[in-house]
């Protein structure tokens, strides 16, 4: 069986509809050089671009996908977009967990535990975000955050449900600052996240890399047996270097 890299873009609070325009017309462009039988091609653009994007790459295999969404269906919740709305516009996937939500927005464990918990329940395919931050690297607490935030996430989770979940490795450090962890660091911590998933689940969930992906390392970062796939901010907001994220030598 073919193995499908996945290469995922998060555009967070960036793009509008000219640039949108532009950008579909360039991933156009480029499509017949794609090889859509070994790679899967994720975009989560903001919110209010969701339908617009979904429409105008109607006829282009990549998947879109919201940055978040909220933990309840519906109610009382002024600002906030229900899993049930995600599937409504008929989307391919949520990404839960980014550390911007965690970070900036103040989103506990506890907080993405139900998150993760409803999305799953309604069957939408998630990225679920986990990394630690540069403190905990350097006072070595890598491993102990890892699986504080794994085993927080998934607590009162249906096993069975996993099946639509697909795990990105993001170091705090290395996201949008330009330094991206090394390939040893990248091998060491995917390794274990992957044997830990096992204390959960036999089915291998994909594991992904994020945190600062160009052109420049991907051959690398993919190079990696256990890198399922990536998960790009910053570079995935050009097309031009999308494609070449997209189209790394193998
Ligand atoms: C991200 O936002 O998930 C990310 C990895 O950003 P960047 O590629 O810009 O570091």
């Amino acid at each position: 069986m073919i193995r499908k890299r996945i290469i995922a873009a998060n555009w967070k609070m960036n793009m509008d509809f000219k640039s949108i325009d532009t950008y579909v017309d360039k991933l156009r462009n480029y499509m017949n050089d794609i090889n859509f039988e070994n790679k899967d091609v994720f975009i989560s653009p903001p919110f209010v671009y969701l339908d617009y994007l979904k429409k105008k790459v109607k006829e282009i295999p990549v998947k879109i996908g919201a940055q978040n969404c909220f933990y309840e269906e519906k109610g009382a919740f002024t600002g906030e977009i229900s899993p049930l709305m995600l599937k409504d516009l008929g989307l391919d996937f949520v990404i839960i967990g980014h550390s911007e939500r965690r970070n900036i927005f103040n989103e506990t464990d506890e907080i993405l535990n139900k998150k993760l918990k409803k999305v799953l329940e309604n069957k939408i395919l998630t990225i679920f975000c986990i990394g630690e931050k540069l403190s905990e690297r350097e006072s070595d607490k890598t491993i102990e955050i890892l699986s504080k935030q794994i085993d927080n996430a998934f607590m009162n989770i249906n096993k069975d449900l996993l099946k639509n979940l697909i795990i990105a490795y993001e170091p705090v450090w290395a996201i949008g600052t330009g330094k991206n962890a090394t390939i040893d660091q990248i091998k060491e911590v995917h390794s274990f996240i992957r044997k830990y998933l096992k204390k959960f689940v036999e089915i291998n969930i994909p594991i992904l890399y994020g945190g600062s992906v160009k052109p420049e390392n991907i051959k690398d970062i993919m190079s990696l047996d256990v890198v399922d796939g990536v998960l790009v901010g910053g570079a995935s907001l050009d097309m031009d270097k999308f494609i070449q994220i997209i189209n790394f030598e193998e």
